[in-house]
């Protein structure tokens, strides 16, 4: 039987195979313990596949995956299991990622039954706590997941997360599917999880309202690399990078707290024929004579800075 995650692996590397696309290239970033990391960019740009390859969903071709100083990009056995629960994903439609047939006492309990987090005499107990730290009612153990709100059923989402007590969480669009209100409910009780267990976050979002509220630091992506990281203070206060200005000034302002950028303009590349020099280049307002041809490094630009931009170099 394929799990989600399978199934989700199998066809991204299905489609990964056929077209020989790498989606995400040379990508270097250190998540501290406790961060709440917020991961932008435009559809297409790789954020997504670097959640999944961060989640073990998706395995790296090239690189390197460290979790708490331990290489775990090749684990195997017992050791790469020990990493998988560590990380866990919530992904952005609860429907899809919950079995149906199951009942949410199954869902949630099964993993850690599986993995001997709990003995089988004390799983409902622990299926109640875990329902009950996502601010389910216990009883809602004997239902299935067609019978919860959207709302409902991302907290069940949740759930089996927290279920194998994880450290750090993936949150692919978590809140995307959600009335706006429901939305606020949901990230409210991310924040609340990760005080109460000590949870570091990457939350991959294309509302930059909420990646503003929930992240300390925010990276922007573009064609599968990163091109600018910052404090999210800073970043909103002024980016460096072109294309990061260019998305965060074209928002639409959905409420105070939701803001979802529109399209830049000019049309995304295509990651299979990706432009040389800066990929940014035909798009480019700024772009001068170098930029054709020189692909820009990530540089430290001021402390905690990083910006992928040849400009910096003539200051
Ligand atoms: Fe624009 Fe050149 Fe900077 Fe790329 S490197 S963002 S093309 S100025
Ligand atoms: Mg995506």
């Amino acid at each position: 039987r394929l799990d989600l995650a399978e199934r989700i692996a199998a066809r991204l590397g299905a489609r990964l195979r056929d077209q020989v696309v790498h989606a995400v290239e040379e990508v270097d970033l250190a998540v501290a313990e406790g961060e709440v990391v917020g991961l932008v960019g435009e559809s297409g740009c790789g954020k997504s596949t670097l959640g999944r390859v961060v989640a073990g969903i998706l395995p790296a071709s090239e690189g390197r995956l460290t979790y708490r100083g331990k290489d775990i990009t090749k684990a195997a056995g017992a050791e790469a299991k020990k990493a998988a629960l560590k990380i866990q994903m919530i992904f952005q439609d609860p429907f899809a990622s919950l079995n149906p047939r199951l009942k949410v006492a199954e869902i949630v309990g099964e993993a850690p039954l599986v993995h001997g987090l709990v003995g089988r005499a004390e799983l409902a107990d622990y299926v109640d706590e875990v329902l009950t730290s996502v601010g389910l009612d216990p009883s809602y153990r004997r239902r299935y997941p067609h019978q919860f709100s959207g709302g409902q059923r991302q907290r069940v989402g949740i759930a089996r997360a927290l279920a194998v007590r994880p450290e750090f969480l993936v949150c692919d669009e978590s809140v995307a599917a959600l009335d706006v209100s429901i939305q606020a409910q949901v990230l409210n009780l991310f924040m609340e999880l990760r005080e109460r267990f000590d949870l570091t976050y990457l939350f991959i979002s294309h509302d930059l309202g909420v990646v503003e509220h929930l992240s300390d630091r925010v990276v922007i992506m573009y064609l599968g690399r990163v091109v600018e990281i910052a404090p999210t203070e800073q970043l909103f206060a002024g980016a460096n990078h072109p294309y990061a200005r260019a998305l965060l000034a074209e928002v639409l302002r959905i409420d105070s707290r939701h803001r979802i950028f529109k399209p830049v303009e000019g049309e995304i590349p295509s990651p299979l024929d990706p432009p040389p020099g800066c990929a940014f280049h035909p798009r480019c307002p700024h772009a001068i004579g170098r930029c054709r041809v020189e692909r820009p490094l990530l540089k430290q630009i001021a402390p905690g800075r990083y910006s992928a931009c040849h400009l910096n170099d003539q200051s």
